[in-house]
């Protein structure tokens, strides 16, 4: 009988998209050594792929060609039988065509079908993050580091061949673990990756998710406007100013927050946050002045609050900032929400100081979560810590 899987792959545009090229055309070749045929292909995320900007890959893989034309009569599947996230803060949605607004990683995936997280993180602490759906999923984790890189480099701790050995235990009908094991031996000849696919291969297990598990928050909704509700000529709404905001203590009005595209979030841009101590803050501007996606609301007493909605993590308010640690950017796996510091400040400074504290110990050091423009032999020094987690499972 006639089959067509396929599995998508969501990834950090620039940053892992080698990585994620390399494992759709992995799939194809060892579902080769089964007889069947496939195609591997990606798209941008964003126009063009930006720093950050979630992005996905696919492979599609049928068992004859005529099907496989048929499944490929689509700009991209609708449905696939895997999904796999290879950075575990894209859990909380992918911005993948600012259009059509933020998406759950699990949204196309077939019921009863499996979600695989690159993560350091449990199933529980995940699925605060992953949105609630009405059908029943699996959810599975392959314990690892996030492997960054860059457009033309690939860190190649394993992460590939760690995602091949799981694909082959959640969906068996699209290849088994020896068709993975032939194509590493015959393509990328190494015993040792060999290995660690069989071990991801043992080590891979999955949960189930029922229906309505999950992070509860109702992503914004919209009616595209049909061909007879449009208007002649084109036209484009103009984007409002903005205007000043309430204290939350005070109620009263100052400060400045710039109007934003409620549909384009740019947050799911973001591997790391800024944390702002408003204590020392010397009210200097540059953070505000620097951060090229103008994410900071000007508060109503002159300080300036990183508005999480917007922030895509640069780290360039940490790098201009004159004042020592009065900015710092920390582990955006850490968090489940993007609510305002400054009204926290406010609310209760000595509970902000001290938890802002105590975030920075847990949400730091970062170097675990860059993505390795940090300084010259990063990946290097990363790969052992990689193939050490990727060991001890
Ligand atoms: S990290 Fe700082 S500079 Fe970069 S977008 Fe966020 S607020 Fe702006
Ligand atoms: S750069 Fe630092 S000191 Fe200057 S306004 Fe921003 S947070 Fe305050």
């Amino acid at each position: 009988m006639a089959q067509l899987l396929a599995v998508e792959i969501i990834y950090r545009g620039v940053f892992q998209k080698t990585l994620a090229k390399n494992i759709t055309r992995g799939i194809v070749l060892a579902a080769h050594n089964e007889g069947k045929l496939g195609i591997s292909f990606g798209r941008y995320g964003d126009a063009p792929e930006r720093n950050g900007i979630p992005g996905k890959s696919f492979a599609i893989v049928a068992s004859d060609e005529q099907t496989l034309e048929a499944g490929m009569a689509q700009y991209e599947p609708k449905q696939v039988d895997v999904t796999v996230v290879l950075d575990d803060t894209l859990c909380k949605g992918t911005e993948s065509w600012a259009w059509y607004g933020l998406r759950p990683v699990n949204s196309a995936l077939k019921p009863g079908r499996t979600l695989i997280v690159i993560s350091l993180q449990d199933a529980p602490t995940l699925l605060k993050n992953i949105h609630r759906r009405e059908q029943p999923y699996k959810l599975g984790i392959v314990k690892g580091i996030a492997s960054f890189s860059g457009m033309w480099v690939f860190k190649d701790d394993h992460t590939d061949v760690r995602v091949l050995g799981t694909i082959a235990k959640a969906l068996p009908e699209l290849f088994g673990l020896a068709s993975v094991e032939k194509f590493i031996n015959e393509k990328l000849k190494s015993s040792l990756k060999v290995t660690s696919a069989r071990t991801a291969f043992e080590r891979f297990s999955a949960v189930d998710v029922k229906p309505g598990q999950g992070n509860p928050e109702e992503l914004f909704k919209f009616d595209l406007p049909g061909w007879g509700a449009m208007r002649s000529g084109v036209s484009i709404k103009g984007q409002p100013q903005g205007g000043p905001y309430a204290d939350p203590v005070t109620k009263e009005l100052g400060g400045f927050r710039p109007a934003r595209n409620e549909l384009f979030k740019k947050y799911s841009t973001r591997i790391m946050r800024p944390v702002v101590n408003f204590a020392t803050c010397t009210k200097c501007t540059l953070c505000w002045l620097n951060c090229p996606d103008a994410s900071f609301d000007v508060t109503p007493d002159g300080t300036y609050d990183a508005n999480l909605e917007a922030c895509c993590g640069c780290g360039i308010c940490e790098a201009v900032c004159p004042v020592k640690d009065c900015i710092r950017m920390v582990n955006e796996s850490e968090f489940h929400d993007n609510n305002s510091q400054w009204v926290e400040f406010k609310k209760d400074k000595g509970a902000y100081l001290k938890s802002l504290e105590a975030t920075i110990q847990k949400a730091e050091p970062i170097e675990k979560r860059t993505h390795g423009f940090r300084y010259r032999g990063q990946y290097q020094e990363q790969v052992p810590a990689a193939l050490e987690i990727a060991n001890k499972g």
